[in-house]
């Protein structure tokens, strides 16, 4: 009998050499790279078409948050694929009813409403736009250290060099800094200093645009690719507050940190604050299919009660998606996946990482939360000169470079970004799988110690 599948090849050179004709990726020069086709995946593992496992301390990127092919994830897709596979937004939906009451029950405060996306670009463009029709201001204030997304509004917002290319940028975007104790730019020499100064920045950058022209201050609760940048003590807060003073609204980007990454629900949990708009994605469903969203709160939904929102997608609420939000949710309560992550990081990954740095002159610093961690690795830990320049390419990159292979050579799949390797496996992963790569890290980061200038 012929298999519905019939037609997708099952061998590693036909995969490549389609992918190689035809596929254009993200962010990369074409003729380049060099794509693993990856034949299947379980767990915390994903496996090549040469039998080669890696232990995935990235989660792809860093979205696979359930681990993979969680069989009660698949079946419930499979079995809402017989009953509405594709519904238009504007009907209601069963799996999108229940998916948006399931998502904003676990948010703080307020934030009952949720307009669905299919990824986190959608869901802080549009989180930009409602900022501002709501305050009728037109500036937001976005993050040197940061990434948003990939949409014209969202690159614009993005401060990593990703933006350069989409520049001229959106007008009205201003950046500013955002606390990073290790490398100041305030030159503190405490947390609680670079929190008074990062938050003062921020109030010289509203005196010196004019706060009546500010609709919004976007911020990733914990910055991610940029650096696991963990906010200091108070910074959240002070951020609250000023957005509260000048009638400013303060969107929590929580695409990355939220839905157990950081070991709850939402980053901003770690620290009791409630900003008006949370966007998410990723950790959401695990990426088994798209989705993201906007969680909106009482006040910015009531602009929109009698007035449109000039917004919208084809495919917002998306059955399907919803349906594995609905079933990837109720299994992390039912299996405490999200005290998983807490205890991973309280337990195993923060004082392993410990013991590392201390192991290695190459780490200048380790920091994180949950299954969120971070280590910067240095040429010399005085002057804390990173171990590749910011945004290195080419031979520039060669230190990380040799790194990483060095962890894919021994089973580990890293994420690296910039100088530092980040520690993100699923928050599924268990105590013996963490320790399994954080011994393969340990043993590769002498490739770094190799570059170590006293
Ligand atoms: N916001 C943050 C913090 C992210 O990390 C990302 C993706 O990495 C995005 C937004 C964009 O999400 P997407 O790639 O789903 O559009």
């Amino acid at each position: 009998m012929a298999s519905p599948l019939d037609g997708i090849p099952q061998d590693k050179e036909t995969v490549k050499n389609l992918d190689r004709a035809h596929v254009f990726h993200s962010w990369s020069a074409q003729g380049l790279i060099d794509p693993l086709p990856i034949a299947s995946a379980q767990g915390s593992y994903f496996t090549d078409y040469d039998g080669n496992r890696y232990l995935d301390f990235s989660s792809q990127l860093v979205n696979v948050n359930i681990g993979y092919q969680h069989p009660r994830l698949i079946a419930a897709i499979a079995e809402y694929a017989q009953q509405a596979t594709t519904i238009s937004p504007a009907f209601a939906n069963a799996a999108r009813s229940e998916a948006a009451r399931l998502i904003s029950e676990v948010a703080p405060g307020d934030l009952n409403r949720i307009f669905f996306t299919n990824g986190g670009a959608e869901a802080t463009e549009n989180a930009l736009r409602m900022a501002k029709l709501h305050t009728g201001r037109h500036k937001v204030f976005a993050a040197y250290r940061s990434y948003h997304g990939a949409t014209a509004g969202a690159i614009s917002m993005t401060g990593d060099p990703r933006r350069w290319g989409a520049e001229p940028a959106m007008p009205g975007i201003v950046h500013y800094w955002g606390p990073y104790p290790y490398r100041s730019t305030f030159h503190s020499s405490t947390p609680e200093e670079e929190t008074e100064r990062a938050l003062q920045h921020l109030r010289d950058l509203i005196m010196v645009e004019g706060a009546q022209t500010v609709a919004a201050i976007i911020l990733e609760t914990v910055v991610g690719t940029n650096g696991v940048l963990v906010p200091p003590p108070g910074y959240l807060q002070g951020l609250r507050d000023i957005c509260t003073e000048f009638g400013i609204v303060m969107i929590a980007d929580e695409v990355m940190a939220g839905f157990g990454r950081c070991g709850e629900w939402f980053a901003v949990d770690h620290w009791g604050v409630t900003p008006d708009l949370i966007t998410f994605a990723k950790g959401v469903n695990s990426g088994y299919i798209p989705l993201g969203g906007v969680l909106i709160n009482d006040a910015i939904a009531a602009t929109f009660d009698q007035r449109v929102y000039p917004g919208g997608l084809t495919y917002s609420g998306h059955p399907l998606a919803c349906a594995s939000a609905v079933a990837s949710m109720n299994i992390f309560k039912d299996e405490g996946i999200i005290d998983n992550a807490r205890r991973l990081g309280a337990d195993v990954i923060g004082p392993e990482l410990a013991k590392i740095a201390d192991r290695h002159p190459s780490v200048g610093e380790v920091r994180g939360l949950g299954v969120f961690w971070a280590v910067e690795l240095v040429r010399n830990r005085d002057t804390r000169e990173p171990l590749v320049p910011y945004n290195a390419a080419g031979a520039d990159a060669a230190p990380m470079n040799e790194f990483a292979a060095a962890c894919k050579q021994r089973g580990m799949w890293p994420m690296t970004h910039f100088n530092r390797t980040h520690v993100v496996p699923p928050c599924t992963a268990t105590e013996q799988e963490v320790r399994e790569g954080l011994a393969i890290l340990d043993e590769a980061l002498e490739v770094a110690d190799g570059y170590y200038a006293d």
